[in-house]
């Protein structure tokens, strides 16, 4: 089938040259991200492969079905960059990738922890200019502490087992307790009590109706003078402005990042020779205690195999006529 991708990178072309053989689709890569202007590439084209900043809205999605686009298949875990509704009006079929590899971004959650606690990004730049001073670097052993995993799902499962591996006292909140993660030892409790207790927060919650900006004011007061924050999974679930309210009054302990809410316009790319345009962003850095990566969370080779096998298992199931499983409703956005 004739599959046009978006937002390609060098890391798609060759992950997905490299197995496709084994399902036979006829890929065109793009480097231009899906949107409004974009959208005519992929006129009389039956599916289009989109990543994290494809824009798939309801205008593009009306362009899309226009064209004779029948398939969505998104190269990711999230969905939220989708209009399901809109999807659904226009008969195009959305999948994802669920769950490729959870290990990849909740190692990487346990790295931005690490670091931040130990102050590993302020050593390493201070060794560099030949300044062995510790002061500054004092960190604190996660064995004991409180770690709140909020969205125990694939990815914040894993996290949870890192977290018990360290010695960590486990607590989720999650709408649909698992009893595998229970199993680990962690203890649902409700988002405020979670807030309460955790001396680290991880966020592995979908961006849904419901998650959008979860982490408000409110959420910030209720937290511990001091904890830390890991959002690995969408930014628009923390809410920016108070974000930076708490840092500013040293309530919020550390923050680390894998995602931004204007991200489509930084991530991804080497901007190095330009200046920066995002004051919020400019904000963010300046802060000795905030720790951002690009949105790399998933980029291990292992995952990247598994986001082109799974892409492409969804793309032939839709070519037969059969269902997945991964296929995304708007049922999900209930959750
Ligand atoms: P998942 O669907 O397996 O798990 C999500 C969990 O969140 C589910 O258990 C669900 O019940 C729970 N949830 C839903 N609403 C909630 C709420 N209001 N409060 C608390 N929990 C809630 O998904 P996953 O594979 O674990 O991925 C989680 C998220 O991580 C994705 O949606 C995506 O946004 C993000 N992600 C980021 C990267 C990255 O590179 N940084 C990569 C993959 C996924």
């Amino acid at each position: 089938m004739r599959v046009a991708l978006f937002s390609a990178l060098p890391h798609d072309r060759a992950f997905f040259t490299e197995a496709n053989p084994a399902y036979g689709h006829d890929l065109g890569f793009y480097d231009t991200a899906l949107n409004e202007e974009s959208v005519a590439l992929a006129f009389g084209i039956r599916a289009v492969c989109a990543f994290v900043h494809d824009r798939l809205n309801a205008d593009v999605l009306a362009m899309l079905a226009s064209g004779g686009t029948e398939l969505v298949a998104l190269r990711c875990t999230g969905f939220n960059n989708v209009d399901l509704h809109a999807a659904q009006v226009h008969g195009i079929t959305v999948m994802r990738v669920p769950a490729y590899s959870p290990h990849a971004v909740a190692e990487h959650a346990a790295a931005l922890m690490l670091a931040l606690n130990r102050k590993v990004h302020r050593a390493y730049n201070r060794l560099r200019e030949g300044n062995f001073a510790l002061e500054g670097l004092l960190g604190f052993e996660m064995a004991g502490k409180s770690v709140g995993i909020v969205g125990a799902g694939a990815i914040g499962a894993v996290t949870a087992r890192i977290m018990a591996g360290f010695g960590c006292r486990v607590l989720a909140h999650d709408p649909a307790p698992s009893p595998a993660v229970e199993a680990l030892g962690v203890r649902y409790v409700g988002l405020d009590v979670l807030l309460e207790e955790a001396d680290i927060i991880s966020l592995h919650c979908p961006l849904t109706p419901s998650t959008h900006h979860l982490i408000g004011t409110k959420a910030l007061e209720r937290m511990k003078p001091g904890a830390m924050l890991i959002n690995t999974s969408r930014w628009a679930v923390v809410d920016t402005r108070a974000i930076i309210g708490a840092l500013k009054s040293g309530r919020l302990g550390a923050l680390g990042l894998d995602v931004y809410e204007e991200e489509g316009d930084l991530f991804f790319r080497d901007l190095s020779g330009q200046v920066l345009q995002d004051d919020v962003f400019s904000r963010l850095l300046t802060f000795p205690n905030v720790l951002i990566t690009g949105h790399q969370g998933f980029y291990t080779r292992e995952a990247l195999e598994a986001i082109a096998h799974t892409t492409l298992v969804n793309i032939s199931a839709f070519e037969r006529g059969e269902t997945s499983g991964n296929e995304v409703t708007t049922a999900l956005l209930a959750d």
